[in-house]
């Protein structure tokens, strides 16, 4: 039996997350779930799953949450607070973490969860982006098992060999091919991207996510920041990386080895593949994927990105090879950007320019102390604050 903290069990990973773990119950044990604000999916998922701690990271929301748990007669400990993830990361029984946090929120649990040995699921892309050397060796260092489930990545590791990490050329891989949807606006014009509404660029024809990520394909920043996380997880270079536009999402990835292989690693768009690959590795378990029907797929096409209509692309590349806490800098101008779009405060085509005039003014120092990091996070997000002002005034 393994014990398992689900961070954000209330977005699209964590309820695929408790999904499988339901068809699975002799050999996962749920000890603690946590979400931000939203009592109601959390309260009702601790009635469901009883696990030994329930965290809301929003104080009030936590009151709330003990009050209800009490009077269902639920012994349910309920914590708050970034400190209460880190305790519920940190517990001895917990031998999985889910990181399925979205954001820069995730930071701080995703790489305490590392720190304490632990098997990391890591869907949270946003803190390997921000934080890089520092998560990679803090795994190494502790070892913990670190897990990739965004569906590419997972794709990818199920493609590589088992000793990829001592280089790509030393194992005979020629390159990454990371696939991409293209998102909702793949075959728009530029000149009408300008005017594409939140609820348009949320609407993903073939996977149904949270809000965040939904924008991020929209813009195809989620390739890029992808782009960042592939280079950190398997030791390469973004000159190793190249994206394919594949829009049945049928492919989730490939890897191209010396010899002219292609292996790549096919199935229905439906995290759950990935979530149960994780969780089981290096064994395989039932996720309730439907079965991929090939004759029912029929085609599978491929289209080389636009960087022109999709720069945010060529921001994240850029950010990687500049290094040190530029990754970081991008990742938290997007979150800003990103919902600032959601709130209708900025058109979809700001969020690239925002992110490019927060990375050519904040300064890039190197990335060698949680402390910097965090620090790079707070100046990009004032400046592009402050940047958006302007764009509005
Ligand atoms: P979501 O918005 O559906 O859920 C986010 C979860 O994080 C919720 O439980 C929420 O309560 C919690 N949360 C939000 N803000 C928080 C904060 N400040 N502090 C603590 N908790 C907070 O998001 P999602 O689509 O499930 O994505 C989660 C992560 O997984 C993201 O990093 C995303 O990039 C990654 N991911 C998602 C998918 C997908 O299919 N949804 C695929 C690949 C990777
Ligand atoms: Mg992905």
């Amino acid at each position: 039996m393994k014990g398992i903290t689900i961070l954000g069990s209330t977005g699209s990973i964590g309820i695929s997350t408790l999904d499988v773990i339901s068809r699975h119950s002799n050999d996962y044990s749920v000890i603690a779930l946590t979400a931000n604000t939203n009592v109601e999916a959390l309260l009702e998922q601790c009635l469901i799953y009883k696990p030994e701690f329930a965290v809301m990271v929003d104080a009030d929301s936590a009151a709330r949450l003990e009050q209800e748990l009490k009077n269902k007669a639920s012994d349910v400990k309920v914590l708050t607070g970034t400190d209460g993830l880190l305790e519920v990361v940190k517990s001895d029984n917990v031998d999985y973490v889910m990181a399925a946090i979205v954001g820069a929120a995730g930071l701080l649990p995703s790489l305490a969860a590392a720190k304490a040995g632990k098997r990391v699921l890591l869907a949270n892309k946003e803190s390997l982006v921000m934080s890089g050397k520092l998560f990679m060796d803090t795994v190494r260092d502790n070892n913990a098992e670190l897990l990739p489930i965004d569906s590419e990545h997972n794709a990818i590791f199920q493609c590589m060999p088992t000793d990829f990490n001592q280089g790509l050329n030393k194992v005979g891989i020629n390159k990454i091919l990371l696939t991409a949807s293209g998102g909702p606006f793949r075959t728009i014009s530029l000149d009408r991207l300008s005017s594409v509404t939140p609820d348009q660029a949320c609407a993903h024809p073939n996977w149904d996510m949270g809000k965040k990520i939904s924008v991020d394909s929209a813009t195809m920043m989620n390739k890029g920041l992808e782009i960042i996380e592939a280079c950190w997880l398997f030791h390469a270079d973004p000159d190793n990386i190249e994206v394919v536009i594949h829009p049945q999402s049928i492919i989730h990835s490939l890897v191209e080895y010396d010899d002219g292989s292609v292996l790549a690693q096919l199935g229905n768009p439906d995290m759950r593949t990935p979530i149960a690959y994780g969780l089981a590795w290096p064994e395989r378990i039932n996720s309730g994927v439907e079965k991929l029907d090939l004759f029912h797929v029929s085609q599978l096409n491929f289209e080389r990105p636009d960087h022109e209509r999709f720069p945010c692309l060529r921001l994240a590349r850029e950010a990687m090879n500049n290094g040190g806490t530029s990754s970081a800098i991008l990742n938290a101008a997007n979150e800003i950007a990103v919902n600032e779009f959601l709130q209708q405060r900025i058109k979809f085509t700001d969020i690239a320019k925002v992110i490019e005039t927060v990375l050519e003014n904040v300064t890039q120092t190197n990335a060698d102390s949680i402390e910097v990091i965090l620090a790079a996070d707070r100046d990009a997000r004032e400046y592009a604050m402050n940047t958006i002002k302007d764009i509005a005034a």
